[in-house]
């Protein structure tokens, strides 16, 4: 199934490019491009004030020979691979964006955006990392409404409390639709494969939901008729994977590939650039929708925030979902924040839901690909057994 067949533009191609072609024609309209790195990147307040976010790239072992020119080697690929890219040059959505925002979320992050700020205008938010301190919200509201007057004089555009109410609606509407695509991979075998998933979400993720809807109902319609059809993807008794952690793209797909490799089905990929982009509701009508952008991002459960309850819930609530089979959770090298986490990550999927748990600590190269498919293939005689 091609999930990629209109943005109201004609334009056909992989998701990748198809973004670029999305970005390109905001661009020729006039719209402001600003640079975004991390799922604390408040997206409603920046579409209401016309101002549209581009996901930078940082996903490629490509550039991160030229940043090993500058940062430590032994540093998260993800930071490195960014810092590369703007090195380079050859980040299309760095090159096209006005300026960039940046948060606090882990240490090796913050100081690659002080050498960032070197070369764009930046703009870097201060997020509580104690996010049940009684002052973290009101202390993150205090950020967004500074990011928005940093927004009102970068761009010269305003949003009155109205655009971000309706901004907040959009956003809730297209997290609703994108959910029921979501519901395709709970089903037993899946309708839809974590491809399709990861395609759907690459665009959703900047767009509106005016600019996703002419995407997205023909998706669903198309899975209801495979359903009818009877089509899916595996077989009954195919392990079916939860993988949580660290961002997935570009070079660490990998891990995505050899579970397929090794005759499994990724039905639940939960990371800032899988599902979890898209979980939750921001609340509606409030007298204070910055507030209530602010709290909804708070409660996203990264990592970085100290203690990371949340992920835990949220865990066992995809858990009960999409009832894989195993659990992986997928650290990039140097990640202390993800790795340091995944022992309690571990115990919490045992001894709460009994499923085998396997992490794997890895960055962008391929010369591990053997060792972990060794891994996943010990991870799947165990399931069978
Ligand atoms: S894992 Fe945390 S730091 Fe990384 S993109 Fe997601 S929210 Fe941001
Ligand atoms: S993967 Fe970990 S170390 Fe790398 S940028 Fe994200 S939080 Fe920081």
């Amino acid at each position: 199934m091609d999930i990629t067949p209109l943005m109201n533009d004609g334009y056909d191609g992989e998701p990748a490019k198809r973004v670029l072609h999305y970005m390109l024609g905001h661009k020729e309209k006039g719209h402001p491009i600003l640079g975004i790195y991390c799922g604390y990147a408040p997206i409603e307040l920046i579409q209401a004030m016309g101002i549209v976010p581009a996901v930078l790239c940082a996903f490629s072992k490509v550039p991160i020979v030229s940043a090993e020119a500058v940062l430590p080697a032994n540093l998260c690929p993800l930071i490195k691979s960014s810092y590369g890219f703007i090195l380079e040059g050859t980040c299309p959505f760095f090159a096209m964006s006005e300026a960039v925002i940046a948060e606090t979320t882990c240490d090796g992050k913050k100081k690659m955006f002080e050498l960032a700020a070197e070369v764009k205008p930046m703009h870097v938010m201060d997020l509580p990392q104690l996010p049940d301190e009684a002052e973290a919200l009101n202390n993150w509201t205090v950020m967004i409404r500074k990011l928005q007057r940093f927004l009102e004089d970068t761009f010269h555009r305003r949003a009155t409390d109205r655009d971000i109410e309706s901004s907040i609606q959009n956003t809730n509407r297209k997290n609703r639709m994108m959910r029921k695509i979501f519901d395709y991979a709970a089903m037993h075998p899946p309708v839809i494969n974590r491809q399709e998933i990861y395609d759907a979400g690459f665009l959703a993720l900047p767009a509106t939901a005016d600019e996703m809807l002419p995407i997205l109902e023909p998706l669903l319609e198309s899975l209801e008729r495979r359903v009818a059809q009877g089509f899916h993807y595996g077989a009954w008794d195919s392990p079916r994977v939860l993988v949580t952690g660290c961002p997935v793209g570009g070079d660490a797909l990998k891990i995505f590939k050899i579970i397929e490799a090794c005759g499994g089905l990724v039905v639940a990929p939960d990371a800032c650039t899988g599902i979890k982009a898209f979980m939750g509701e921001i609340e509606e009508n409030t007298p204070d929708p910055v507030g209530a952008i602010a709290k909804r991002y708070l409660e996203i459960p990264c990592a970085c925030m100290t203690p990371n309850k949340r992920r835990l819930s949220a865990l066992s609530q995809m858990i009960e979902k999409f009832k894989p089979d195993a659990v992986v959770d997928f650290v990039l090298t140097a990640c202390h924040s993800y790795n340091v986490e995944s022992y309690k990550v571990g115990r919490h999927v045992r001894s709460h839901h009994g499923l085998p748990f396997l992490k794997i600590e890895s960055d962008y190269s391929d010369n591990d690909e053997g060792q972990i498919r060794t891994k996943i293939e010990a991870l799947f005689e165990m399931i069978a057994n």
